[in-house]
C-alpha cells in the first residue's frame, strides 16, 4: 500500500514553492517522521508535516518516493511542527527553511545505520550521585518572593534584577523544583552568546551534573551538536542551555524556558529566518503551557511595557517580579549595593584628550592597590580610520561605502563589511604626502596610549602595571578569550581595555573601577534603539565593578562625556532604570515607534541604488493599486500600513551591491502580517519582470532591531 505525505523541504529562499511537496511511501510515518527525500538532482533531509491528499490520477505517476527514514528516531511533536509553522509565517519565510534550520546540520550527512547506533548510544536519562553536586543557595527575600511568584503564577515573567541580584540562582532553582516534581519535564534556558555558555554551563553542571544539562549552540562541533539535539529530542537531557537557536529545539516535555539576558540584541537572527529567539520563547510557552521567565538589569523597553501593571496604565501582559539589591549589599536599603556614577564633563578638558587625568588618577590608585580597571570602548565611531591631512584623503573601501580600518598588527587596511584588505600604503594615494595618520582611536591604539600614560605607575609590588585588550580581533583564535578571561580572573591584568564583549555576564571579582571612554555618539544616533543599547551597555558594565561585597563600597563608574546633563546619564547616576524607561517610552509614544507600533523593513539590492530602491517602490505601488480597492480583503489593513519611501541603508553599497530598505509601520500587528503575506506574492511577480532584471535579492524583516 502507498500512502501519500506532505514533507516540508528545504526550498530554495524565494523559490515560491513554500508549501510541503507530495511524496509517496510504503511506511504510514506519522507527522514530525525525519525522512530523506529526492529534491530535483539532490537528495534532501525533509520533515513529514502530515497526510497529504490523494494525488488526482493524471499526476500520481510523477509523485516520487521518499528515499528513506530513520528508524527508531521518535517524530518530532506537533507543538515543535506547530512553533515552527508560526515561524516561517511570522518571519515570512519558506516552512521547510525554517524547519530544517532548527534541525542539527549533521543529520543531513546520516545515513539510517549510522542514526541507529547513534540512537543505542545516547545516554539514558540518568542523574548524577547528588554526593557530588553543589548545593542550592539560601535565597535572599528578594530571590524568594521571586521563585515563588514563579511557582504560584502561570507569568510570563519579567525578573527585573540588578546585575549580581542573584537572578541565575532563581532560574538554578525554578528548574530544581520542577525537575523534582516532574519526572520527565524539561527546561531551556537561552543566553544571548556562545562566549557566555561555558560560565552558565560550568554553574548548571555542578548543581544539576553533567548528564542532566546539555548545551546547544553553533560553537559546537557538528557531532557534538548532534548528540545534544538528540538528547533534547528523546528527553534524555532535562536542560538544554543554549543561544537563539536553541529556541527551535525539539523538546517533548518543554515546560520552563528562561531568556536571560532578554534585551540582548543577539537574541535577533539577522538573516535567513530573521526571528527573534525572545519573542519566540513566549510564543513557545503559550504554546506547550511552558512557563517563560525573562531576566534583565535593563529590560528591552518592549518588555518592559508589556509588564508594566494595568494599574499603571500598562498592558500588564507580563509579571514583572523586581530584585533591585545586589547580593550582600550591606548598605542602607536604598543602596542597591552598585558603585558610585561619576561623569567627566569632557568640554572642560583639552580638546584631543582620551583619558581625563581624574580618570587616569583613578586608575594608578587602582593599581597601586592591586585592584583592576576595566576601560570600554564602544566599537562604533572609534574604528581608526587612515587619513591625510593634507588633502583630506580617508581610506574609504572603494567598494563600500564606508572606511577601511587600520590594522596596526599587520599594517593593514581592512574594510569591516567586505573583507578587502590591503598594506597599509606609505604615502598618501592623493598627494603623495608621507605623513599619513589616524583618525579616531580603536581598542589597540587606546591600549598603546595607556601603557604610556601608565609607565611610571607602579603594583603594590613595585612592578609595572599590566594592561591587556579584549576585542573580536584579539579573540579570534579557538580558546583565546577564555584564556584571556581567565588572566582577568586571576588577577594577572591591571587594566582590561575592551569593546561590550567585556561588559556582558563576565563575574569579575577584583574590578572597581570601570569607564566608559566614549559612550555619546549613542545619544544622536539615527537609530531610536542606540539609547537604550547604550543605557543598557553601561548599566551592565557598572555591574562589573565591585562584584566583591568587600570592594563594592569602593567601586565606581565613570563616565568621559561632552553632555554630563543628559537625561541617560543622570538616570544611570542614579542606576534608575525605571527613570530612563519611562522617559524613553513617553518619547516612543509620540514619535509612534515601537512597542506603540509594529515595523517590518523591506530590504532590496542590486547593481545600483536605483534599481534597488526601483524594486521598492514599485511594490509600494503595486501592493496601493491592487490590495485597497473598497472590496479587497486587504482594504482595511491597507489602511492602517504606513508606507516609507525607499532609502540606501546606512552602509549603502557592500562589495559594490547596492543596498536600499523600506519601512513599514502599523499600529496593528494582524494588519501588518496579512500585508507583508500579500507583499509576497506581490513580490515575486515584480521580479520576474524584465524592468527589475538587475535585483540581485530582496528580504523582509519583521520587527527588525536597526533602522
Ligand atoms: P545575576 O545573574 O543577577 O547577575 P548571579 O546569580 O550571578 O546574579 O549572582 C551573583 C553572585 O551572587 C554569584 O556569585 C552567586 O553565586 C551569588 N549568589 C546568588 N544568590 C545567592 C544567595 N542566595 N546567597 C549567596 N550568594 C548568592
Ligand atoms: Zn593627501
Ligand atoms: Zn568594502
Amino acid at each position: 500500500m502507498t500512502y501519500w505525505l506532505a514533507v516540508a523541504v528545504p526550498t530554495p529562499a524565494h523559490s515560491n514553492l513554500g508549501e510541503p511537496l507530495t511524496y509517496a511511501s510504503d511506511a504510514a510515518l506519522p507527522p514530525g517522521s525525519i525522512v530523506r527525500v529526492p529534491l530535483g538532482q539532490r537528495e534532501v533531509l525533509g520533515v513529514v508535516w502530515n497526510a497529504a491528499d490523494h494525488p488526482a490520477d493524471d499526476w500520481r505517476a510523477k509523485v516520487r518516493p521518499i528515499a528513506g527514514h530513520f528508524d527508531g528516531l521518535p517524530p518530532l511533536s506537533g507543538h515543535w511542527q506547530q512553533l515552527i509553522a508560526f515561524t516561517a509565517r511570522y518571519y515570512q519565510r519558506a516552512l521547510g527553511e525554517v524547519a530544517l534550520a532548527a534541525l542539527p546540520p549533521q543529520l543531513r550527512t546520516l545515513s539510517t545505520m549510522q542514526m541507529a547506533r547513534r540512537l543505542k548510544r545516547s545516554p539514558a536519562s540518568k542523574t548524577d550521585a547528588a554526593a557530588t553536586l553543589q548545593p542550592a543557595q539560601v535565597l535572599s527575600p528578594g530571590q524568594a518572593l521571586a521563585l515563588e511568584q514563579i511557582e504560584q503564577q502561570s507569568g510570563p515573567f519579567l525578573l527585573f534584577g540588578t546585575t549580581g541580584s542573584g537572578k541565575t540562582e532563581v532560574y538554578m532553582q525554578a528548574t530544581a523544583r520542577l525537575l523534582a516534581h516532574q519526572p520527565d519535564a524539561q527546561a531551556l534556558v537561552l543566553v544571548p552568546e556562545i562566549n557566555l555558555t561555558p560560565q552558565l554551563e560550568a554553574r548548571f553542571a555542578a548543581r544539576f551534573g553533567q548528564t542532566t544539562c546539555v548545551s546547544l549552540h553553533s560553537g559546537l562541533t557538528p557531532a557534538q551538536r548532534l548528540k545534544s539535539w538528540l538528547a533534547a529530542h528523546t528527553g534524555a537531557a532535562r536542560i538544554v542551555l543554549g543561544t537563539r537557536v536553541a529556541v527551535l529545539a525539539s523538546m517533548p516535555n518543554l515546560k520552563l524556558i528562561v531568556v536571560d539576558e532578554e534585551h540582548d540584541p543577539s537574541y535577533k537572527q539577522q538573516e535567513g529566518a530573521r526571528y527573534s529567539a525572545r519573542d519566540l520563547a513566549l510564543y513557545r510557552g503559550k504554546l506547550t503551557g511552558a512557563k517563560v521567565v525573562l531576566g534583565s538589569a535593563t529590560p528591552s523597553l518592549e518588555s518592559w511595557h508589556a509588564s508594566t501593571p494595568a494599574a499603571d496604565g500598562g498592558p500588564g501582559r507580563y509579571q514583572r517580579l523586581a530584585m533591585p539589591r545586589r547580593i550582600g549589599a550591606s548598605g542602607p536599603a536604598d543602596d542597591a549595593g552598585l558603585p558610585r556614577v561619576r561623569r567627566i564633563d569632557m568640554t572642560r578638558q583639552p580638546k584631543g584628550t582620551l583619558i581625563a587625568p581624574p580618570l587616569l588618577a583613578a586608575m594608578a590608585e587602582r593599581v597601586a592597590r592591586g585592584e583592576q580597571t576595566l576601560l570600554l570602548l564602544n566599537r562604533r565611531g572609534w574604528a581608526p580610520v587612515l587619513h591625510c591631512a593634507d588633502c583630506g584623503w580617508k581610506s574609504e573601501c572603494p567598494h563600500c561605502s564606508a572606511f577601511r580600518v587600520f590594522h596596526k598588527i599587520d599594517r593593514t587596511l581592512r574594510c569591516h563589511h567586505c573583507g578587502l584588505t590591503q598594506r597599509v600604503p606609505r604615502a598618501c594615494p592623493e598627494c603623495g604626502n608621507l605623513d599619513i595618520g589616524t583618525i579616531g582611536r580603536g581598542t589597540e591604539q587606546l591600549q598603546e596610549h595607556l601603557a604610556e600614560l601608565l609607565t611610571e605607575v607602579r603594583r603594590p609590588d613595585g612592578s609595572p602595571a599590566r594592561i591587556t585588550r579584549i576585542d573580536a580581533d584579539s579573540t579570534r583564535g579557538k580558546g583565546q578569550l577564555e584564556a584571556q578571561l581567565a588572566q582577568v580572573h586571576a588577577g594577572d591584568v591591571d587594566v582590561l581595555v575592551g569593546t561590550q564583549m567585556i561588559a556582558k555576564g563576565h563575574d569579575f571579582r577584583r574590578v572597581t573601577l570601570v569607564a566608559a571612554v566614549q559612550p555619546d555618539a549613542a545619544l544622536f544616533s539615527s537609530d531610536f534603539r542606540a539609547p537604550e543599547r547604550l543605557f543598557a551597555l553601561l548599566m551592565q558594565a557598572a555591574g562589573r565593578a565591585g562584584r566583591d561585597a568587600a570592594t563594592s563600597t569602593r567601586s565606581e563608574m565613570w563616565v568621559q562625556t561632552h553632555h554630563p546633563q543628559h537625561p541617560l546619564y543622570e538616570a544611570l547616576k542614579k542606576h534608575d532604570y525605571f527613570a530612563f524607561a519611562t522617559r524613553q517610552l513617553q518619547e516612543r509614544a509620540q514619535a509612534g515607534l515601537p512597542p506603540f507600533s509594529h515595523l517590518a523593513l523591506l530590504r532590496a539590492e542590486g547593481r545600483s541604488q536605483a534599481v534597488a530602491q526601483n524594486f521598492l517602490t514599485a511594490l509600494a505601488h503595486t501592493a496601493q493599486q491592487q490590495l485597497t480597492a473598497p472590496e479587497h480583503p486587504l482594504a482595511a489593513a491597507m489602511r492602517q500600513i504606513h508606507w516609507y519611501p525607499a532609502v540606501p541603508l546606512a552602509v549603502q553599497r557592500v562589495a559594490n551591491i547596492e543596498r536600499a530598505q523600506m519601512l513599514l509601520e502599523s499600529p496593528s500587528r494582524v494588519a501588518l502580517q496579512a500585508v507583508l503575506a500579500a507583499c509576497q506574492n506581490l513580490l515575486h511577480d515584480l521580479r520576474a519582470q524584465p524592468e527589475h532584471r538587475a535585483l540581485l535579492r530582496w528580504a523582509i524583516d519583521v520587527d527588525p532591531l536597526a533602522v
